[in-house]
């Protein structure tokens, strides 16, 4: 092994001059787990059918043969009819059990645009799978930034919410917008996984940052038919393409443990989101410049009290000799001032903005100086712009998710308005650079929904006082201070807010003002919970049970599979625009970059990879790596290129001939090649 030489391979160039457009799908999703349900043989290719794929992006390439009887006589693997090991340039690691045979390669990519068909022939069992790669688009003016921020769990309903409690209405009007609202490009996102309806947020933040479906819990991989969550075939990330390619900067911002799913999906590949400390030495991994967040447990070693951790890894150490300032409360986090920031303010979960902001101790516990996620999106525009490639920023709005979860959309909401006020933020440095991205979105929706207004003024209370239609007189939420933030949640005529997909629960009307979990489980099932109301006993309480829509062993309301709302400002946000597939938003992301992973030399010369030239040709490579030395046999000549002297012989000859070694790719000139096998 210690393989220096990167083999890329690539069709031959007449048959790469395939459009770019959409195909017609003739093969038929179908995860491996669904085979085994039904107990039949079948064949399981990873990346799945409709993968699209960015020209040059890495990934793994996996065919399961499941449920087997027997194992296959033959089997074939082609790729536009040609031998997949010849196609990609590299041998498949096989293995097996008794019922299944798997066929891998790691780490390969396609090259070139155009339509790909897989073919896999074992035996009586067939299967085609379609792909396309596609090229960043480079016309229009290019981004040399991008912010992406995901409302996590960001129903269309929770921004209304929020914006009638920080605005208000007069006689219908808004009497001011969300600075997200202002943003005019603007469309809609499904947000359905590879494997359900319902998306959580693994494989749908890993969506956007890779441009492939994953199953739930899955981040940057398709699932395989193994135990083990971290040998699922890959799929690059956008972080570590403009990494590898570009040497941009990456930023990861959230209010969650930064291991939780939206900020892993930024780095992360694991079948399992729940692989936490993997998680967070896969951050180590990518390095990202900023890394901003809750979730320090998982930083901390073993035998530190509070630790998650199962080693004596400490991270904290590891990132600090890498150069990274460390801020472990808002007071040092102003303070930092480095090119690189490791800021973790929580050991779980950073508290929401209502606990943050009132001082709410029961909560806060000893966690009194946590910084608010504006300031947390500025001190990462400051450092990461320090980069003159530019960067890429990842803002989540964690908590609006996990408020909306147990019902508490009056949080989700405080949540929301403080994730708008970051965006303010990175608005106003994209409006003074001009060469700024921003995308706004969530990763999928909840149930949550405006029914009107509640008000108790003519003594009724509960459901009867939930006023509809005529009567949803506008509600009187006050900002007095002009924070954007309502001074109290709770006033005399507040919004009237229902769910749809929730267990049973007291619905009162009342904010929580210590959060309250909806449910208790009684028996293995999860029961309404009279600590949600006002008056825990009142003995007709349950005129304001709700009940339940979904089973009995849900604790909390449950994600939905609704569209959520995608708002864009800056060089590239005409590309947001109608109903687009989630993994559509990372070709967004890429396209207004410009990023081209392929032949990203720019000095004039032809480069070609050299693996792509000896293929077209049909001759053989071979790899030194004690020498660095390439040797390559083509029409009976034998071409010697080293890479650590970068001179070339031919026939045992010194030849001039111009090549180099970058990113992992070794490129020839292909003028020069050309002469010097014609001589
Ligand atoms: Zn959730």
């Amino acid at each position: 092994m210690g393989k220096t030489f990167k083999v890329i391979s690539s069709l031959a160039l007449s048959s790469c001059l395939l459009t770019a457009g959409l195909f017609n799908v003739d093969g038929n999703v179908s995860p491996a787990y669904a085979a085994e349900q039904a107990g039949q043989a079948s064949i399981y290719i990873a990346p799945i059918d409709r993968a699209k794929f960015l020209a040059g992006s890495k990934f793994d390439f996996r065919v399961e043969l499941n449920q087997l009887s027997a194992m296959p006589g033959s089997v074939s693997i082609t790729v536009n009819g040609q031998d997949a090991e010849a196609f990609f340039g590299k041998k498949f690691v096989k293995t097996n059990t008794d019922k299944s045979q798997e066929f891998t390669i790691r780490d390969v990519s396609i090259d070139k645009a155009g339509t790909y068909e897989v073919a896999v022939k074992a035996d009586g069992l067939s299967k085609t799978v379609k792909y396309e790669a596609v090229t960043a688009d480079n016309s229009g003016k290019k981004a040399k930034n991008v912010i992406l921020f995901i409302g996590d769990g960001m129903a269309f309903p929770d921004i209304t919410i929020s914006r009638i409690m920080s605005k208000g209405m007069t006689e219908g009007k808004y009497n001011g917008l969300m600075e997200m609202d202002k943003f005019d490009q603007r469309a809609v996102v499904t947000t359905s996984g590879m494997d359900s309806v319902v998306t959580d947020s693994a494989n749908s933040a890993s969506a956007y940052n890779t441009g492939h479906k994953s199953a739930v819990n899955g981040l940057g991989i398709y699932p395989d038919n193994t135990p083990d969550s971290l040998d699922d075939p890959k799929v690059e990330t956008l972080a570590e393409m403009i990494k590898r390619t570009k040497g941009m900067s990456v930023g990861v911002v959230s209010t969650s443990e930064i291991e939780d799913a939206t900020p892993a999906a930024v780095v992360s590949h694991t079948r399992r989101r729940s692989d936490k400390a993997e998680i967070a030495e896969m951050l180590y991994k990518v390095q990202p410049e900023v890394i901003l967040g809750g979730g320090s447990a998982y930083f901390l070693p073993k035998s530190t009290a509070g630790s998650k951790r199962k080693d004596e890894k400490n991270l904290f150490d590891m990132f600090q000799q890498k150069g990274y300032d460390i801020a472990e409360n808002a007071t040092q986090l102003k303070q930092a001032s480095g090119s690189k920031l490791l800021g973790l303010f929580h050991p779980a979960d950073m508290s929401v903005y209502y606990d943050r902001s009132t001082n709410n101790k029961a909560e806060l516990k000893s966690f009194t100086d946590q910084p608010n996620l504006w300031d947390m999106t500025q001190k990462a525009i400051d450092v990461l712009s320090k980069n003159d490639k530019g960067f890429f920023l990842m803002v989540e709005g964690a908590s609006i998710d996990k408020q909306l979860h147990p019902l508490d959309w009056e949080r989700a909401a405080y949540d929301t308005i403080e994730m708008d006020k970051a965006i303010g933020v990175a608005k106003r440095f994209a409006e003074n650079n001009g060469d700024t991205l921003i995308v706004v979105t969530a990763d999928h929706s909840h149930s949550v929904s405006i029914a009107g207004t509640y008000w108790e003024g003519d003594g009724k209370s509960g459901r009867d006082a939930v006023r509809t239609y005529a009567e949803s007189e506008f509600p009187t939420y006050v900002d007095s201070n002009g924070d954007g933030f309502p001074d109290s949640p709770d006033v005399d005529r507040k919004l009237a807010v229902v769910f749809g997909a929730h267990p049973d629960y007291y619905e009162d009307y009342k904010f929580d003002s210590v959060p309250t979990s909806p449910t208790v489980n009684k028996d293995g099932k999860y029961v309404a919970n009279p600590a949600k109301l006002a008056d825990p006993n009142d003995p007709n309480r349950d005129r304001f049970l709700q009940t339940g829509s979904i089973p009995y062993n849900e604790s909390q309301g449950v994600h939905t599979a609704d569209d959520v709302p995608l708002m864009a400002y800056g060089p590239g946000a005409s590309y947001f625009k109608g109903t687009m597939d989630n993994t559509d938003v990372f070709y967004g992301m890429a396209n207004a970059l410009g990023l081209h992973l392929v032949d990203v030399q720019s000095d004039g010369k032809n480069w070609i990879p050299l693996a792509t030239f000896v293929n077209l040709m049909g001759g053989t490579v071979k790899y030194d790596a004690a020498r660095r030395e390439i040797t390559m046999l083509v029409n009976t000549n034998t071409v010697t290129l080293n890479l650590n002297s970068g001179k070339a012989t031919k026939n045992g000859k010194d030849v001039a001939l111009d090549f180099k070694f970058d990113n992992g790719t070794t490129y020839v000139n292909s003028s020069t090649i050309l002469d010097v096998l014609a001589k």
